[in-house]
Order: structure tokens, then sequence, then C-alpha cells
């Protein structure tokens, strides 16, 4: 009943093929509706046909390729980018789907394979349109209030691709998620990251996503001559923000997971003049962490440091919570799956949570979802410099195909 195994040839020239829209340099700039991510979507679709899928594109642009079983592990990732962004992120997950599809197609499994390609993952006009749209998560309001960073709306957008796939002689039907057919969805991902590099890794087994916290520190100080104010009279709201933040920093070091990351991505003066001390001063700071636990003893760390600032100086610290994200188990099932996957193909993996977000956590509401990450070289993405090996590629294809097929053939996760 096992399916063919990876054709790498065929797996590289597509991921190579898939890089050619919207190239510059090493990388690819395909923004969500452009009309190199249009292309694109088209080219996925007839591969998708080609590959014994029944294959459409939604109304939003999700490309979906549906396999002749009545039940199916559903694979996938997104095809748009960032500006200047690399020729994996996103593509990599997309590409071994569609394979793996291949690879699977004559197994006669009870369990098929369905591919997807998400529209808007990263959110040029709104951040995870497709897969939201996809799990029925996003609503009118939504869609009308949504609007590119140069102020273009995404209704407008829609409205040109639409114009597109029309003059493509390309019909368009609804994709979504059907719990009575979807038995679980799978994400391959490049990690974004160093850390499989160093560990010297070839797969990452997927926990969970990590929780994010945003908050914004402001102190209220008082303006001033910086020549003619003595030292003991100033009331420097820079001098009290930067004690402040090394005192935090050090604090976090102390009380922070080995998976907690965190970071100061923004500091303002007021008036921020050579010779005026500050008056008023603010920065951003933002952490990471896989466990709400640890986010919950994080912020009060933050809150109890503001409190006890308060008590000292005469400048006034208060802070404001930006957005914030609780963190996300992906299932177990899935990451053990992937886990013995590799360890039946003798390729060396690590359990690690993923300090970005993806499609499966849109998926993770709704289904079991799990995700894997291969390496990235240097830890570069989301800039012309992100890339994986051909070997690494080839070989998280090889790891995916496995837990895959047993998914299928056993006919459950
Ligand atoms: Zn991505």
């Amino acid at each position: 009943m096992r399916g063919c195994g990876i054709n790498s040839q065929r797996l590289i020239r597509d991921l190579r093929d898939l890089s050619s829209f919207g190239a510059v340099g090493k990388g690819v700039t395909r923004l969500s509706y452009s009309p190199a991510d249009v292309e694109a979507r088209l080219w996925l679709l007839r591969k998708m046909s080609d590959a014994g899928l029944q294959a459409w594109i939604d109304e939003v642009g999700n490309v979906y390729g549906r396999s002749l079983a009545n039940r199916a592990i559903l694979l996938g990732s997104h095809t748009d980018t960032v500006p200047q962004g690399g020729w994996l992120d996103g593509s990599l997950g997309v590409i071994y789907a569609l394979e793996i599809a291949r690879c699977m197609r004559e197994s006669g499994a009870p369990v098929g394979v369905d591919v997807v390609s998400f529209v808007e993952e990263e959110g040029t006009y709104l951040s995870w349109f497709g897969s939201r749209h996809f799990c029925g998560d996003i609503g009118a309001e939504q869609i009308n209030a949504a609007r590119s960073e140069i102020g273009r709306p995404l209704v407008d957008a829609l409205k040109e691709f639409a114009g597109a796939l029309q003059k493509a002689g390309v019909a368009c039907a609804p994709a979504h998620l059907d719990r009575n057919r979807h038995v679980a969805y799978l994400e391959a991902h490049i990690e974004q990251g160093p850390r499989l590099e160093v560990e010297n890794k070839k797969i990452g087994a997927v926990t969970g996503i990590v929780g994010i916290r945003n908050r914004q520190i402001c102190f209220q100080g008082a303006s001033a001559h910086a020549g003619t104010t003595p030292m003991s009279l100033r009331r420097d709201a820079c001098g009290t923000m930067i004690r402040f933040a090394c005192s935090l920093l050090d604090e976090f070091e102390r009380s922070a997971s080995p998976n907690t990351v965190w970071n100061i991505g923004y500091i303002r003066l007021e008036p921020g003049r050579r010779n005026v001390v500050p008056g008023k001063s603010e920065f951003s700071l933002q952490y990471r962490d896989p466990s709400s636990e640890t986010l919950a003893y994080l912020d009060k760390v933050v809150t109890e440091s503001i409190a006890a600032a308060n008590r000292s100086d005469g400048v006034v610290c208060s802070s404001t919570t930006g957005f914030s994200v609780e963190p996300l188990h992906l299932d177990p099932r899935l990451s053990r799956r992937i886990s013995e996957a590799a360890d039946a193909l003798d390729v060396p993996w690590i359990a690690m949570p993923s300090g970005a977000g993806h499609d499966a956590a849109a998926l993770a509401r709704h289904l079991p979802a799990g995700l894997l990450f291969v390496p990235s070289i240097g830890g570069h993405s989301h800039t012309t410099e992100e890339n994986t090996s051909d070997d690494d590629i080839v070989l998280g294809a090889e790891v995916m195909l496995e837990a895959v097929s047993n998914i299928c053939i056993q006919g459950s996760i």
C-alpha cells in the first residue's frame, strides 16, 4: 500500500520554478494579489491538476487540491512573501505537500493527501487571511476594514484578483475546512532561526507556537536646561529609563525559561535634543515564550519593576499593554509522528517551539495540527539571503512523507 519515494530532482525543480515568480536576486518579492503572486497561483493550480488532484482557487486566492479519498490529511503552507523575502518561506511547505500528494497518489490508503497554498499569510493586508478564511474565522467587517500599509483596501485587491482569474479563464469555488474530511493539518516550514543548525539537527518536531506580550513602558519627568539645572534637581526621564531597562533585562535573565526571548526594539526621548534634559521617554518591550505560566510570571516581573521604579526618583513610570497572543500547543500525536519518522530514517531531530506564527496556528483552533521545521542556513529568513541546502530540503521531505504515509495507511493520526 506504500506510495513511491520523494523524487528529489522534481522537488527541487518545482521549488526553483516557483521562486521564479517575483524573483529578486536570490530572493523573491511576491506580495499577495500582486501579478507575480497571481501567476504563481495559476502555476500551482496546474501542478496540482497534473498531480491528479481536483484543484481549484477559492474567492480569496487559496489554491486547494483535493485527493480522491473520502478522508484526507491536509498539507500545505503559503506562497505569498514579504518584500525582498526568501525563496523558501512558505513555498517549501507547499511544494512538500505537492510532492507528497504525488507520492501517495496511487497508494490506495484510506486517508488521502489534500494540498493547500494559503494566500496572504504575511499580512500585506491582513495576517493569516487565507488560512483564517479557510477555517471560517474571518467576517465581512474584517475584510472591509483591512488595508495595506499604503492604505489600499483589501476589497480592491480582491476585485482585481477576481478580474485576473477571469482573464485567465479560471473560475473560483469555495474551499473550506471540512471536519468530516480533514483528519489533521500538517505544515512543513523553514525554521527561520539558527537553532537546528547550531545543534546540528535536521528536523524540528514543533511542540507549540510561542505566546507574545507587548508592553510600552513610559517615563514622565521634567524637561530642563542641560547646562543650568543641577543634577540633584533633575527629573531625567532618560536616565531613569536606562537604569530601569538595565535592571529589567537582568531580571528577565534570572526569571525567564530557556525558551524565552525578549526584545527592546524601540526607544524614544522627548524632546530629544542634545542640550535638553528629556522630560519624557518610552521604550517597547516584547517577550515570547511557549508557556502561559512563564509569560504570566514575566508579566508580574514587569508590573513589580514599574511599582519599584515609582518609589524612587520623582520620574513617573507607567506602561500600556499592546497586542498579546496566547501560546498554542500543537497536537502531540503529530509531533510524535514526526519524531518517529525521523528516527525511522535515522535523521537527527529535536522537539522545539516555534518563535514565529504560522498558518498552522489558525488551523490548530479547529483540527489536530502539526508543524515540522528544516534548518535555515545562518538562521536567515525574511531576507533574500534565506536558504536551506538541497540535501536538507530533500531529507525534510523524506521525513514528512514517512510521517504522512504512516498516518494515511493506518487511517488515523
Ligand atoms: Zn512562512
